[in-house]
């Protein structure tokens, strides 16, 4: 038997967030606490799924609703997305909704109807990198764009002008963004909005920790400001609802109906082909957007203070900077080092056991360096993670 050989779309498909974890276990191994502010997972810190969701998915089960649904969802769920979409959001020309596998399924298959080879959507520099691990898959091309650490990383509309070319056919904005946390503006979202009309995109529109906004800032959907150009947006119950192993995220089509019915038949297409998202667990999302938890003022009081005691902590460590997240558990914090951010992440796991994800891992402008802090554990871990990285870098740097 020859060896098997990889096809060639999978060599540049990477995700820092999960790869340095490898690392991470060869140094737990030699007997180091881990101090884990790498994974954005909420149900790994003091964060509980909402007793009233479990409540209802184990009725479904009981209620033996445990074959295929529906592609595109069951019938509630997707009325109570199309509800929340116009009544709380604003979301105008709604054209279709579709349930999946997590955000993470409905964002592949958007991509992979939209984009033939060769193509390109814009993507956020820093971003999420499930983005850039659908390209190669797609065979689609790399196009970033930058988002600006000096204006509280807001996306930087001249760049995205400036990338745009002949190939380009849509453009992600990440709000509440990870890696930063920052919240996106009124009058960015009304510039995006322009462009993609001036240059004919579609507005991905990827709004999974739209509930988790800190510090009194507003949280808008994109979608919500215009009628004229496409908008998918991606949300689910992973974030805000406490449940990412759930796996259960939707996509909201909405702009002008005639244009965009090609598109959607494309979209359904592969929904239809992979027959549905699981079944029972739908049945959390009716109750869950009809505001029936509790958890909500609890999760954000935590997040608030986390994320207020990340970016004092940080930014008194010499040669560290961060702006404030405003949204989502993240921040971004600048370093000032000699050695690459990956070197720096590593020497710092293996010299004290905090673990981070390097800067380079979601993408940054050439010659900077950063790292992702994760601030969903409590304040005590949290505190000792900074004292740690403090110490690092005043005996290292
Ligand atoms: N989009 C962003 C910006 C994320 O940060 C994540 C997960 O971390 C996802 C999508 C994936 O969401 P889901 O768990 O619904 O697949």
């Amino acid at each position: 038997m020859k060896n098997l050989i990889p096809a060639e779309r999978t060599n540049n498909i990477e995700y820092a967030i999960r790869d340095i974890v490898v690392v991470a276990d060869r140094v737990k191994k030699t007997g180091k606490k881990i101090l884990p502010l790498n994974i954005g997972d909420p149900n790994k810190f003091d964060f509980k799924t909402p007793p009233e969701l479990i409540e209802v998915v184990t009725k479904a089960m009981w209620d033996n609703n445990n074959g295929y649904s529906p592609s595109s969802g069951i019938e509630d769920a997707v009325e109570a997305i199309r509800k929340e979409a116009v009544e709380l959001k604003g979301i105008k020309n709604i054209q279709n909704i579709f349930i999946t596998t997590g955000a993470s399924e409905a964002i592949e298959i958007c991509m992979t109807a939209l984009v033939n080879r060769g193509e390109n959507i814009l993507l956020p520099s820093p971003g999420y990198p499930l983005y850039s691990a659908i390209v190669p898959k797609i065979e689609s091309t790399f196009n970033t764009y930058y988002l600006n650490e000096d204006n509280g990383w807001q996306p930087d509309i001249d760049d995205i002008v400036s990338k745009i070319n002949d190939k380009t056919r849509g453009i992600v904005i990440i709000n509440p963004n990870n890696p930063t946390g920052a919240v996106c503006s009124k009058e960015t979202l009304l510039q995006v909005i322009e462009v993609a009309k001036k240059y004919n995109l579609v507005i991905f529109a990827d709004e999974i920790y739209d509930k988790l906004i800190l510090n009194g800032s507003k949280n808008i959907s994109i979608a919500s400001l215009t009628d004229e150009v496409p908008v998918v947006t991606f949300n689910g119950l992973s974030k805000s609802f406490l449940a990412p192993g759930w796996r259960i995220g939707w996509a909201i089509v909405s702009g002008p109906d005639k244009e965009i019915a090609d598109y959607i038949e494309g979209a359904q297409r592969i929904v239809r082909a992979r027959l549905s998202a699981n079944h029972p667990l739908q049945y959390a999302i009716k109750p869950a957007l009809e505001g029936v938890c509790k958890h909500m003022p609890e999760t954000l009081k935590k997040l608030s203070e986390r994320g207020e005691i990340t970016y004092k902590r940080l930014n008194a460590i010499k040669n560290i900077s961060c702006v404030r997240p405003n949204g989502a558990f993240y921040a971004f914090p600048k370093i000032d080092i000699p050695i690459g951010d990956k070197e720096w992440v590593i020497k710092l796991l293996e010299e004290t056991g905090v673990l981070c994800v390097h800067g380079s891992g979601f993408g940054q402008k050439e010659g900077t360096k950063h790292f992702r802090v994760v601030f969903l554990p409590q304040d005590d871990l949290l505190n000792q993670a900074y004292d740690k990285i403090e110490e690092f870098m005043n005996k290292n740097f």
